[in-house]
């Protein structure tokens, strides 16, 4: 895609306040990339929310621990059971307001990064519908 054809999205370090942002472990496995396939839907669904970088939080950045703070609504995609994006969280003592497994949804871990678009998009659709509730 040219460059003038990006989809620039809100700063999250100056909007945060305003936005739902989605932290999604980006794990390397197919219920990994399910999360962040559903961190990019959303972001992209026009409705306020906004992926941010986990990594930065897991490093301690302290614009990125902020954003994670002052999100309107902090919403966090782990892609197994061991749930290293909410672990993340707690190591830095920051409350999700919504959490969300993918390997507790039916959807098997395999060592694979491809994935069902089926699953992603019934998955976004009812968390878009969570969101409306929070
Ligand atoms: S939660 Fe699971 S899929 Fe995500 S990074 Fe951790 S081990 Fe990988």
């Amino acid at each position: 895609m040219a460059k003038e054809d990006w989809t620039i999205l809100p700063h999250c370090a100056k909007e945060s306040k305003e936005l739902y942002i989605v932290l999604a472990c980006d794990g390397a496995s197919s219920v990994g990339q399910v999360g962040n396939e559903i961190a990019k839907k959303l972001t992209l669904s026009n409705t306020g929310a906004r992926m941010c970088c986990l990594a930065a939080v897991a490093a301690n950045s302290p614009t990125h621990v902020k954003i994670a703070k002052d999100a309107k609504k902090l919403v966090v995609i782990n892609g197994c059971a061991l749930k290293c994006a909410s672990n993340i969280l707690e190591q830095r003592g920051i409350k999700p307001d919504y959490v969300l497994t993918i390997s507790e949804l039916g959807i098997p871990k395999a060592p694979t990064l491809d994935f069902d678009d089926e699953d992603v998009e019934k998955i976004a659709l009812k968390v878009l519908e969570d969101l409306k509730k929070l």
